[in-house]
């Protein structure tokens, strides 16, 4: 079995556990493997072992993978989340490559999704990335603005608005983890309960995600766990 096939079973066996532990149904839970900095061959090697959802936070990085991974597997849909930075100028290709995208942290972006998503492709899924960690923390739409930028990018006509996302402060001690994501599960919460139907939330990383799963995630976004470290040029 290759390094990343048994990595994918190890994260597998952490995220089932976990799910028993908070008394969800393993089902309720999308692992998303974040290929960021890895080639096409390592996405190829983690679809083989049966992995279906990859993220990437680089574009051109990512657009040259989707690319690669088509060619090379031509009747095998890998879905793409878009998990980086937004900078207006690249919303075009995002909205024509990617199935989802979970940064949205400001309007202008998510209109700018919205007009230059293909309609062929159906509506893009989105999330709202949240800045719950205050101060420390500069991605992510203040908590206090997130509920007006939910409403609003919940009317764009070709975004489907799925949830909130975060990146909490990294933490070692699991309480405080549970606590950085509990926040982001009560926004959720208050934002279902004045009238949107939210079924998204992306948290929970490698060094996290037992905290996130016990505080509601629906989406871990996990990288180095399988695909080992990361080494930027
Ligand atoms: C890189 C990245 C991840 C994966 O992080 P790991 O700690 O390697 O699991 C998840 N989410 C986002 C937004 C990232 O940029």
């Amino acid at each position: 079995m290759s390094i990343i096939a048994e990595n994918l079973q190890a994260v597998e066996a952490t995220i089932a556990g976990a799910a028993q532990a908070a008394n969800r149904p393993r089902s309720s839970i999308q692992l998303l493997a974040v290929s960021k900095t890895f080639p096409a061959e390592a996405v190829l090697e983690a679809m083989a072992a049966g992995q279906q959802a990859f993220g990437e936070n680089y574009l051109q990085e990512a657009l040259d993978k989707i690319d690669l991974v088509a060619r090379a597997q031509p009747g095998v849909a890998a879905e793409w989340h878009f998990i980086g930075p937004i900078q207006s100028n690249k919303t075009r290709p995002i909205a024509a490559s990617f199935q989802w995208v979970h940064t949205v942290e400001r309007l202008k972006i998510a209109q700018r999704l919205s007009e230059q998503r293909p309609p062929e492709l159906g509506p893009l899924n989105v999330c709202i990335q949240v800045n719950i960690s205050g101060e420390a923390s500069k991605s992510g739409a203040h908590e206090d603005e997130a509920p007006e930028l939910a409403r609003q990018v919940a009317q764009l006509p070709n975004l489907r608005l799925r949830g909130l996302m975060a990146i909490p402060e990294p933490e070692t001690d699991p309480a405080l983890q549970r606590a950085a994501f509990a926040r982001l599960r009560a926004l959720a919460e208050r934002l279902r309960a004045g009238g949107l139907a939210l079924d998204t939330l992306s948290m929970g990383m490698s060094g996290d995600m037992q905290a996130a799963i016990l505080e509601g995630a629906t989406i871990v976004r996990i990288g180095s766990a399988i695909f080992g470290a990361r080494h930027y040029e």
